[in-house]
């Protein structure tokens, strides 16, 4: 029986309403009235339900689906403006017990080097990853509780925050790892992590079981049912996704949003970001061995039609990705991005790209400084801000302040405010040129004055050599 506010997995992702949605979707795929009803709701910025949006997910009219695009673009503006904010994954340990078939990192993989990062090896990487410019990483491990036990994550996340090199400092640490415990996303969050990071895969249970058929990750019930524990453990922040290629995307679409309705049934506040990562090839995985892969147009149809269904909820898009495929969907919808990121234990303290413990392959492998030069040159602003979890503002907090529409006083100066700190510090001189012309024209695109004035103050500030100024 589908009951979005119950707490079983079985419940709040039943089968029968994702295969029903389906079947309606199909049913009104060329519905008109409907769509455009459909279309005019999504207009009120407001969300758009599993159902609905799935309509929209099945209808291949071309004049409709430049509608959405069109649509999601301007929603896009509208909350996020043109920022983009930046992230790097920092891998810990690929030791691993379970044994999902898409990742090289599963257990009866005997060929891959097994590494797991010292105290001295983290702090190394964190220096490596702050001389690039990075303010926000999201820590990446496999499951394992002899190798990597909790204590030996919120280690690394204490070592994370100690590391002061030169003007670097990583102001918050994301997590990506396995479904735990409330006790233990209770310690996280006594850490100070930002989100919790975590993937379902498919959201398909039979599909789930046989792509994992062994270790904790197994539990198809208790890994969907993660997220729960994590906000009651008190973690507001969670971020969720689906890896697009294992099941048949129109249902892992439905699915994921009716994740969403969940949390937010149940919680008051749906998930901070929502990830779209696709299966990419790596280390005895061939991502043509999986049916359901997608191809470039319909991702970016899935990204736009998020974006309409949860126009709070960031999107994230990681380096898996090509930049051309980074910057069709950038436009549609997706708010964060991974720059200049090693998939290997240990990767960024190595001159050149190592492979050796790679978890996938990466599409977009420039510098940090490239890619930020890039965003800017498509007139993006490049945002390291991390001000909103250090001012408590997460949960329903941060999504009052995305409603109440204040964003752009308070989110654009402070984008601005960590460009400059990143010109300053790391940036390449024609990087730098060209950010700081693009400081001066958007300082006039922060609508109160006295922010205005503030921000222009804090910017000089920080070329006279102060750093980390938030609003
Ligand atoms: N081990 C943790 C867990 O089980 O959730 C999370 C960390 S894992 C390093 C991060 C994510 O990488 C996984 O959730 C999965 O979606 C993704 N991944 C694994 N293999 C992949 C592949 N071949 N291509 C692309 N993404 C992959």
């Amino acid at each position: 029986m589908y009951n979005s506010a119950s707490l079983n997995a079985n419940e709040f992702i039943s089968d029968e309403e994702v295969m029903e949605s389906l079947a309606y979707a199909d049913a009104n795929k060329d519905n008109y009235p409907l769509i455009r009803q459909i279309l005019d709701k999504a207009a009120l910025r407001k969300g758009l339900s599993h159902r609905e949006a799935s309509v929209l997910l099945a209808c291949d009219d071309p004049e409709l689906l430049e509608e959405m695009y069109d649509l999601a673009e301007q929603i896009k503006k509208d909350f996020y403006g043109n920022r983009i904010v930046m992230f790097a994954p920092l891998y810990l340990s690929n030791y691993c017990v379970n044994g999902c078939v898409y990742c090289p990192y599963h257990r009866q993989n005997t060929h891959i080097p097994r590494k797991k990062l010292t105290q001295e090896e983290v702090a190394q990487e964190v220096i490596a990853l702050q001389d690039m410019g990075h303010k926000r990483l999201a820590i990446e491990a496999g499951e394992d509780p002899v190798n990597n036990p909790i204590d030996y994550i919120l280690e690394c996340v204490k070592t994370i925050y100690s590391v002061k090199h030169k003007n670097g400092a990583i102001r918050r640490v994301n997590v990506n790892i396995a479904a735990t415990s409330v006790e233990n996303y209770r310690k996280l969050k006594e850490a100070e992590i930002g989100t919790y990071i975590l993937f379902q895969e498919t959201y398909h249970k039979k599909s789930y079981e046989q792509l994992h058929p062994a270790g904790p990750k197994h539990n198809y019930d208790y890994h969907t049912e993660a997220m729960d524990r994590a906000m009651e453990g008190g973690i507001d922040d969670v971020g969720i996704g689906v890896l697009f290629g294992l099941d048949k995307y129109r249902y892992e679409f439905a699915a994921l949003l009716m994740h969403a309705e969940h949390l937010e049934a149940v919680h008051g506040v749906g998930p901070h970001t929502i990830s779209v990562p696709r299966i990419k090839r790596a280390d005895g995985i061939d991502p043509s061995t999986f049916d359901n892969g997608i191809d470039d147009e319909t991702f970016a149809k899935i990204c736009a039609l998020i974006r309409l269904a949860v126009p709070y909820t960031g999107m994230i898009i990681s380096t898996r990705e090509s930049q051309a495929v980074r910057e069709k969907v950038i436009r549609l919808g997706v708010s964060q991005i991974s720059g200049a990121s090693r998939t290997t234990v240990g990767g960024y303290t190595e001159d050149i790209r190592p492979t050796e413990t790679e978890q996938f392959d990466v599409s977009d492998q420039r510098t940090l400084d490239e890619v930020v030069q890039w965003l800017m040159s498509k007139g993006y602003i490049p945002s390291f801000c991390t001000a909103c979890y250090r001012e408590g503002r997460t949960g329903d907090r941060f999504m009052s302040l995305c409603k109440s529409g204040q964003i752009q006083n308070c989110c654009h100066p402070n984008a601005l405010m960590t460009l400059k700190e990143f010109l300053e510090d790391y940036a390449s001189e024609d990087t730098k040129r060209v950010g700081e012309e693009l400081i001066q024209q958007e300082l006039l695109n922060i609508p109160k004055e006295k922010v205005r004035g503030i921000a222009r103050s804090y910017i000089d500030n920080i070329e006279s050599g102060q750093r980390d100024f938030r609003f």
